[in-house]
Formats: structure tokens, C-alpha cells, sequence
């Protein structure tokens, strides 16, 4: 597990300032992957007490801003974020509750992730969401 050390250690490589805010939602997000605004405003306040709203919202967009983390945004969903950034993983979304877990890299050749036509692009990442329903909800009797 990283130590405040080490979140302390990326932002300075990713030259931010290092401050309490960055530092905690950085944590936050680290231990909750996947979290949305809100769960990571209640994670930060926990640790620090008061932060605004906005506060927490501008320490995402900059981190994001620096690769520190990742926003995912599945359509129909709130933006979601994690840490692990730079593997170009996927993510597996149920339809019902919106449960959401990392798929590793499609394995073998995929043909869809080699654009047939890159319209003169530089493409650095394919973002793919495997769409279904979770154990959870597939077991739930129907209502
Ligand atoms: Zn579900
Ligand atoms: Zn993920």
C-alpha cells in the first residue's frame, strides 16, 4: 500500500504542490476505486474535516489533468475515478445497478481496437465498456 510518502512523491512528479487536500483525495481514491464525487468528498472529509464541494471537485480535475488519476464516464452513469492509470484497462458496467470492475486488457488480437481508418489521428488510447448485468443483480429475483 502507498504511504502519504508516496502520494506525496507523485505529485511532485507530476509537479503539483503537494497539499493536504491532494494528498487525502489522492488516498481516497486509492483505497475506493471507482468512487464518484461524492463518495470521495465524504472519504475527504472524513480524514480532514470541512472541504467544499468545489474544493474536492477542482483537487479531481487537477490530478486527473496531471495522469494522477483516471475519470471514467460510462454514458447514463456519474464520472467515476481511480488511480490506476496508464495500463489502458476497461471496465465492465451492469445495467441495472451500475456496479462497475476493471477488465484487464482484451487478450488475443482485437481487431475493433485497431481503428480501420484513423482519419489522420494519433490515437493513444481505445476506451471500451463491457456492458451486462452483475452477479448480484442476475441473481436478485426480478420485481
Ligand atoms: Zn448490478
Ligand atoms: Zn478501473
Amino acid at each position: 500500500m502507498p504511504t502519504t510518502a508516496d502520494f506525496e512523491r507523485m505529485l511532485r512528479g507530476a509537479k503539483l504542490r503537494v497539499t493536504r487536500p491532494r494528498v487525502a483525495v489522492l488516498t481516497a481514491v486509492h483505497d475506493h476505486p471507482h468512487a464518484d464525487t461524492d463518495s470521495i468528498l465524504g472519504v475527504v472529509r472524513a480524514d480532514l474535516g470541512t472541504v467544499s464541494h468545489q474544493a474536492v471537485y477542482d483537487v479531481l480535475r487537477a490530478l486527473t489533468g496531471a495522469g494522477l488519476l483516471r475519470r471514467i464516464e460510462p454514458p447514463g452513469s456519474v464520472a467515476r475515478y481511480e488511480a490506476r492509470v496508464g495500463d489502458n484497462h476497461h471496465h465492465v458496467v451492469c445495467r441495472s445497478c451500475g456496479a462497475l470492475d476493471d477488465v484487464d486488457c482484451a487478450v488475443g488480437t482485437a481487431p475493433c481496437l485497431t481503428a480501420s481508418d484513423d482519419h489522420g489521428f494519433t490515437i493513444d488510447e481505445a476506451e471500451v465498456i463491457y456492458w451486462g448485468t452483475c452477479p448480484a443483480c442476475s441473481t436478485a429475483p426480478s420485481s
